[in-house]
């Protein structure tokens, strides 16, 4: 195949969202009408509504504005990629923000009613059974946000124009739900809501085979492995009077190993062991090996290329 075949298509007019079924290998396309619309998205495992993309992990990898290259993670446990950003004509996203919400416009600006990206997600997610409180952090599209130098997330005007696009290849079944951002008072969207087109395509063999691997690790355990594996269906949370902990590697047992050194490499150890670490000689060696693990793989991450517990 090389040339992709359009599956569906469908204008999210403002104030609405949509919630489609993409599966594995069919890319959407998130695409700007007038431009400088903001579209804020979610989007859970088809199979699996309990695994869904999580910001959090997203942001840890590809950092505040993920772009072409980057993948969209779900949330510990499950922690695997979810989908690949297969293009980005603006490369201008955020995930330090979460959705607006109803109570944002009525605490900030005195709206008690007005168009919020929690109550449109919410909406559309309906039709497929999910409640309000399934909602989770957005990955914002189109979003232009900095980090100030003390430490504060702002948000500043967008640039994109009709045609731009995002596309996002869904690397397993997710139902995914993007709707238009309902900021108006912001510089979000430019103070004004305008139309997004979606459209999804069956990805080409060329583009799959093009996506970078992220083969799964014993580490990213799916209900099979939990001791818990049932959803709760009760909202009140009641004490389990047989329960007895289990924590995972606990009690944690220390104990002294003899590493041997060269005279540079105790050297080293002891320049960052005597300022920060005193007698903790087994801390100021991690700290060495983490500083040399992270030029060496962080940096790659950051290039969009494979990061650790992804390979070739
Ligand atoms: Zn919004």
């Amino acid at each position: 195949m090389s040339e992709r075949k359009i599956l569906f298509e469908w204008v999210m007019q403002p104030g609405s969202g949509k919630a489609i079924e993409l599966l594995a290998g069919q890319i959407l396309r998130i695409e700007q009408v007038e431009g400088l619309q903001c579209v804020d998205f979610n989007c859970f495992n088809l199979h699996d509504y309990k695994e869904f993309m999580h910001c959090g992990r997203t942001r840890t990898v590809h950092g505040f504005h993920p772009t072409k290259g980057s993948f969209l993670w779900s949330a510990p446990p499950r922690e695997r990629a979810l989908l690949y950003i297969l293009e980005d004509t603006v490369g201008r996203n955020d995930v330090l923000f979460p959705r607006c919400s109803a109570y944002v416009y009525e605490s900030a600006y005195g709206f008690d009613a007005h168009t919020n990206c929690h109550d449109i997600q919410a909406e559309a997610q309906r039709e497929y059974g999910l409640t309000p409180d399934d909602v989770h952090d957005s990955f914002n599209l189109f979003m232009c946000t900095e980090v100030t130098l003390d430490g504060r997330a702002t948000i500043t005007r967008q640039e994109s124009r009709a045609g731009d696009y995002v596309d996002l290849l869904a690397l397993v079944d997710v139902l995914a739900v993007p709707n238009v951002c309902g900021a108006d008072v912001m510089r979000t969207s430019n103070f004004a809501l305008k139309p997004i087109r979606l459209t999804v395509f069956e990805a080409t063999d060329a583009e799959i085979a093009a996506t970078p691997k992220t083969p799964i690790l014993k580490s990213q355990r799916t209900p099979i492995d939990f001791r818990n594996p049932t959803i709760k269906a009760t909202r009140a949370l009641v004490r389990d009077p047989n329960y007895v902990a289990e924590f995972v590697n606990f009690p944690l047992r220390v104990e002294d190993v003899a590493v041997a050194l060269t005279a540079d490499e105790y050297e080293m150890l002891e320049r960052v062991r005597l300022p920060v670490y005193g007698a903790d000689s087994g801390a100021a060696l991690r700290d060495i090996l983490f500083t040399w693990w992270e030029e060496r793989f962080l940096g790659a991450a950051e290039s969009g290329a494979p990061a650790i517990g992804e390979a070739e």
